[in-house]
């Protein structure tokens, strides 16, 4: 994951990379570091920890220099601590790297390295890179790096400075993204993401797999492993500053759950027609090339017998509540696969079959490995992403954006909502080309997913009521969620949130499931979360049984439940209300109040809710 940036230009280096960082800090934050050329050497500063403290070193003492690199880690190889943060070294330090991914050979390659003599200080997998470099160094920085990155396993995002070449910085990927920016008066910044460029321009070429850039001042060109020139565009970046600043609210994730009633109309913006409520997705509106023949996205789509969506975390929760939404709406069997089995197991190319894949980043590894497994057998792969411009954003043949904005809280909240919508205008588009809904349903459903932002304002009222039970249940070190049919998936994703942000232990189950086995644990030490809305569906009655069942064992019940119904309160030790709406688009808004819950119960635990141990938003490693 991590966050890496380089910086050439005449602006103080200090203030660019370290403002960078902290726009990166979400990819990664255990340690970090910083690295300039001065006066033809390397001058270097790296600690344990988070970049304040790194800031505090720099004002004290800054590095000066028109060329430097940055790093904020999230260690997949080598406790966080000094020597492993990065940037990593040759044996001179002649040469420093900084890293995102992974090197999967890093063992033998070390080994190979000592016995020629290389010495190592690091547990990292990240330090075969300088010395290996080093090993090919012959006069010429760049032919030394054109040997060594083929022999590199795995994945990288790389910037390197060296004092060999000391007026450049060499820069490369595979598999880990990676963005150049073209800043005015000859000067460069490169970062894993635009966020870290826009503050100095929104000039931008996106670099994929394989290519490695030089860049000097005023000047830069992109070669690759074969010294091939390759020519690329520029485009624009058209974020928005204010999007990824805090706007006055304590934490990231906060501003991003009540960002929630605007996200959703942008995500549906433009995408249902004003009078005749149909529902039109620009995305797919592009020309794929399916068995050598054109044909637009969509018209592919409609025909397809199986869609499967593959995805990792909370875009796999909102994979499942789209499987419902697929099949009840539109009819067409789905699978949900988890992309980090996925992409090992055995996948079954069917005809007329669609892979979808979700990512809030669209930069997430695994998910990226499902998508060229698929690619590769010959699948279309359609992407549903939030960044514009990413990995799997470019490399899927057609997708729907969320454009939900920049989302840096590393708990996901606004991006699920985001992408429950798209998976509903898509089940909608499907079902209406396909004939299944009846135009008057369809015409409901519409109406009632136009009014979800403003219900989901109606919850968002309830934040001090949603506190006072987190206050009183934060002590708890265990949690229940239950839920049925189209809410267990948002169950599964409401106990994801608080493990994620709370550390408390917390498993999401069907409702029904809970007599297979996790009734034993109820007592009155286990909060039970229950979702109880669908008043008209058939199940509902169901998990009225089931929370008698866990009210019966001594268990604390807090029932998210329909407004106006005041005969759960006799079940309930604590009832959040929701606004009534569709069955099938509850799940938009009983998430709201579990983000909640658990933002203000981690708050209340004096966890850092922005910043989870362990974490780091756009999990870019396998
Ligand atoms: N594998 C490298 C390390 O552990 C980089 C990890 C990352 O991408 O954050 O240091």
């Amino acid at each position: 994951m991590c966050g890496i940036i380089g910086y050439l230009g005449e602006r103080n280096i200090n203030e660019v990379i370290l403002r960078g960082l902290e726009r990166l800090e979400y990819r990664g934050y255990d340690s970090c570091g910083i690295c300039v050329v001065c006066n033809g050497k390397l001058e270097y500063k790296k600690i344990e920890g988070r970049l304040h403290k790194l800031k505090e070193m720099l004002a004290r003492d800054p590095l000066a220099g028109n060329i430097g690199i940055g790093h904020t880690r999230w260690a997949t190889h080598g406790v966080p601590n000094e020597i492993n943060a990065h940037p990593q070294f040759d044996c001179k330090k002649n040469i420093a790297v900084v890293h995102n991914g992974i090197i999967e050979n890093y063992h033998t390659l070390r080994q190979w390295l000592s016995s020629r003599g290389h010495q190592f200080i690091s547990d990292t997998d990240t330090e075969v890179i300088p010395h290996l470099i080093e090993e090919y160094y012959h006069g010429n920085f760049l032919a030394a790096v054109q040997h060594a990155l083929p022999l590199l396993e795995g994945t990288y995002g790389l910037a390197i400075i060296t004092t060999y070449e000391p007026n450049k910085i060499f820069v490369a990927r595979r598999g880990s993204p990676l963005i150049l920016g073209i800043g005015t008066g000859g000067e460069f910044i490169v970062a894993s993401d635009a966020t870290a460029i826009i503050d100095w321009t929104r000039k931008v070429t996106y670099l994929s797999d394989d290519e490695i850039v030089v860049i000097e001042k005023g000047n830069y060109f992109i070669t690759n492993s074969k010294n091939e020139t390759i020519i690329k565009d520029t485009e624009e970046v058209l974020m928005d500053l204010a999007e990824i600043e805090k706007g006055g609210y304590p934490h990231f994730m906060l501003k991003e759950i009540f960002e929630q009633p605007e996200t959703i109309t942008n995500t549906l913006r433009g995408r249902i027609l004003k009078d005749n409520n149909q529902v039109r997705l620009g995305g797919l509106e592009t020309e794929i090339i399916i068995d050598d023949k054109k044909i637009k996205a969509k018209d592919y789509l409609v025909n397809v017998d199986r869609i499967v969506i593959s995805a990792c975390g909370t875009s796999w929760h909102a994979g499942l509540v789209g499987e419902y939404l697929l099949e009840s709406l539109a009819r067409v069997p789905t699978e949900v696969e988890y992309a980090s089995e996925l992409r090992y197991r055995t996948m079954i190319k069917l005809p007329n079959m669609a892979v979808f894949v979700i990512s809030q980043s669209g930069e997430t590894a695994d998910t990226l490995a499902v998508l060229r497994k698929a690619k590769e057998m010959g699948i279309p792969v359609f992407g549903i992403v939030n960044v514009v411009g990413s990995t799997i954003a470019r490399e899927t043949h057609a997708g729907i954006y969320l454009h939900c904005g920049s989302e840096i809280g590393v708990a996901s909240t606004k991006a699920f909502t985001s992408q429950v919508a798209v998976l509903t205008l898509l089940s909608l588009f499907l079902a209406q080309r396909r004939n299944i809904l009846h135009d008057t349903v369809r015409h409901e459903i519409v109406s009632a997913l136009l009014r979800i932002p403003t219900q989901i304002e109606l919850i968002l009222r309830k934040k001090d009521e949603i506190k006072r039970i987190a206050e009183k249940y934060h002590t708890f070190n265990n949690f229940l969620y239950l839920g049925r049919g189209i809410n267990f998936p948002v169950a599964l994703e409401g106990a994801l949130k608080l493990k994620e942000i709370s550390y408390i232990h917390a498993e999401g189950y069907p409702a029904a499931e809970m007599k297979h086995g996790p009734i034993a644990l109820i007592d009155k030490n286990m909060p039970v979360v229950v979702i109880a809305t669908d008043t008209d569906d058939i199940i509902y009655e169901k998990v009225l049984n089931n929370i008698e069942e866990v009210k019966s064992r001594g268990g604390n019940t807090i029932i998210i439940a329909t407004e106006g119904n005041t005969g759960i309160c006799r079940l309930a030790d604590e009832v959040i209300y929701v606004p009534k709406t569709k069955d099938i688009l509850t799940p938009l808004l009983n998430v709201i109040p579990l983000q909640l819950l658990a933002y203000y119960i981690a708050v209340k635990r004096g966890c850092d809710v922005d910043k989870p141990r362990h974490l780091a938003k756009s999990v870019t490693v396998e």
